[in-house]
């Protein structure tokens, strides 16, 4: 049985895949991440380049539903010494600092928040891993 690479959903965030698997018994995917250090970290303030390290840590964040799955994505991410802004969390492009979910569904749930009211966009939160296994199935 092939495995499913979770990888293509995370390419040019500046972030390694470590693990992935699929929970059957809950439904849910578990993506873990850390920074590729290929890249100099950047400061998530001012943008700059960063690249003394001050401390790392773990957390974890939703994500948009992968096939029909729930989808939580622990992260290993750094605090760096930004010569303008002292200690601060490096600027990853899949998550902003201190947010319990990626960019992805927040922008979803913001582009849907132009249509709807925030009570529909709260009911039609259930549907959202339809929408992207739909939209996967449509691209292959
Ligand atoms: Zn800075």
């Amino acid at each position: 049985m092939s495995k499913i690479q979770f990888i293509v959903f995370f390419r040019f965030c500046r972030v390694e895949v470590m693990d992935q698997y699929f929970d059957t018994s809950k439904n849910t995917v578990h993506v873990q991440l850390k920074p590729d250090e290929r890249f100099t970290p950047i400061c998530s303030k001012c943008k700059q380049k960063a690249p003394d390290i001050h401390s790392s840590h773990k957390r974890s964040v939703s994500d948009l539903s992968i096939l029909g799955a729930e989808t939580v994505i622990s992260i290993i991410y750094r605090r760096v010494r930004c010569t303008q802004c002292g200690a601060i969390v490096e600027a990853l492009p899949l998550i902003d600092p201190y947010k319990r979910v990626t960019r992805r569904p927040a922008c979803y749930i913001l582009q849907l928040c132009q249509y709807m009211t925030n009570k529909e966009v709260a009911q039609h939160r259930e549907y959202f891993s339809l929408i992207i296994k739909d939209a996967f199935l449509n691209s292959t």
